[in-house]
């Protein structure tokens, strides 16, 4: 373990500098005593580096004297702080004192300069999926949602760059007529789904689409896809299996659950896409509730994750012995349970009216 002999600076210097200080505006403050340390890497080629509590009980120290020290800055030297780390200085401010505090971190686990360049993602690629679905503005619970917009935009997670799209619409069956207020939310024109397939044949071709780059591989680590929420997967595409009577895909029993990953990462409340998009200082691209233009906007908030620091990982996904699936009576899905140890981010199954 490397605490013992990562300590040149004299950090209660700064502690008692912080102390007086009524605000840090116009006093000094010294966030680069770390560069000055011999540290040592504590956990080699952790990929899920920022997600572990620091055990290491010198390292654990310094890191909580360096958030305080965070804590007390003002947005002007927050900002000067990420420049000098060649870091976004966009985003809200909480934002901003997280991914300084992250790049702290980053700098303890792996001792270097630059640490963010060590991190590897888990996954290869990651698929971004955000269905649409027939709906109707009075709609019970029981309503049947057919799920009409099928949408993929793929990211290589080690380029962080998207680098492919998919998009079908879906013919539904159960109501083939699509209500105003549908049209109206998704944008989603009766001709555009009156001209589509149906759902199993539009399934068919994405799972061509995504056996074409090998993206169903066995290899666990090359793709993972991800969506706003649990309710994609959990809810409409677990409805759509039942309607047409067709097992439920093996590939969409686990994901990252976008939203849930965005609030663990920056501490933040959950929030929907464009409230994501606005911490980060960024705004929406397209037509909300387009399923495409959805899923764009999803992909540019977990670019914005891989890029401080955060590594993706499977953090949601069903259970067959949860009681909520139970009325979905899928007969023919042979739905294992949730595997914790591939995927120690889980911590809570799926829920369907978050
Ligand atoms: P979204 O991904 O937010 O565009 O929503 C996916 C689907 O959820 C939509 O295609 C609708 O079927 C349904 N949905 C979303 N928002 C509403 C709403 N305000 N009222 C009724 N249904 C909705
Ligand atoms: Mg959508």
């Amino acid at each position: 373990m490397a605490s013992s002999n990562m300590t040149s600076h004299n950090e209660n210097s700064l502690v008692e500098t912080k102390k007086t200080s009524k605000s840090s505006k116009n006093h000094t403050y010294d966030l680069d005593w770390i560069k000055n340390t011999n540290a040592k890497p504590f956990f080699t080629d952790d990929r899920y580096l920022l997600k572990k509590p620091i055990t290491d009980q010198g390292c654990q120290k310094r890191l909580s004297k360096y958030n305080g020290l965070v804590n007390r800055l003002v947005p002007e030297q927050i900002d000067e702080e990420l420049k000098k780390r060649q870091l976004s200085t966009s985003g809200e401010i909480k934002i901003r004192r997280i991914r300084l505090k992250h790049y702290y971190k980053a700098q303890l686990t792996f001792g270097c300069e630059n640490p963010f360049k060590m991190i590897q993602q888990h996954f290869e690629y990651i698929a971004i999926i955000d269905f649409e679905a027939t709906c109707d503005n009075n709609q019970g619970n029981n309503y049947p949602h057919e799920i009409i917009e099928f949408p993929i935009v793929l990211i290589d997670a080690k380029q962080q760059i998207i680098v492919d799209k998919f998009q079908s619409y879906c013919r539904p069956t159960i109501k083939p007529i699509l209500s105003n207020f549908c049209t109206e939310l998704t944008g989603i024109e009766q001709h555009q789904v009156d001209n589509a397939p149906t759902f199993p044949e539009v399934l068919h071709n994405v799972e061509s689409w995504l056996n074409e780059r090998n993206l169903l591989s066995s290899n666990k680590r090359r793709c993972a896809f991800a969506t706003d929420g649990p309710w994609d997967f959990a809810k409409f595409l677990r409805m759509q299996c039942r309607f047409n009577s067709i097992s439920y895909p093996r590939w969409a029993k686990k994901w990252i659950n976008i939203r849930k990953e965005f609030a663990n990462f920056y501490s933040l409340q959950r929030c929907g896409i464009g409230k994501m998009l606005e911490s980060l200082g960024l705004i929406f691209d397209g037509r909300h509730h387009s399923g495409l233009d959805d899923s764009m906007n999803i992909a540019r908030i977990a670019l914005e994750l891989i890029k401080d620091g955060c590594v993706l990982l499977l953090n949601d996904g069903v259970r067959a012995s949860d009681p909520k699936f139970i009325d979905l009576n899928i007969s023919n899905d042979k739905t294992e349970d949730f595997d914790e140890e591939e995927s120690p981010q889980n911590d809570s199954l799926v829920v369907l009216d978050e």
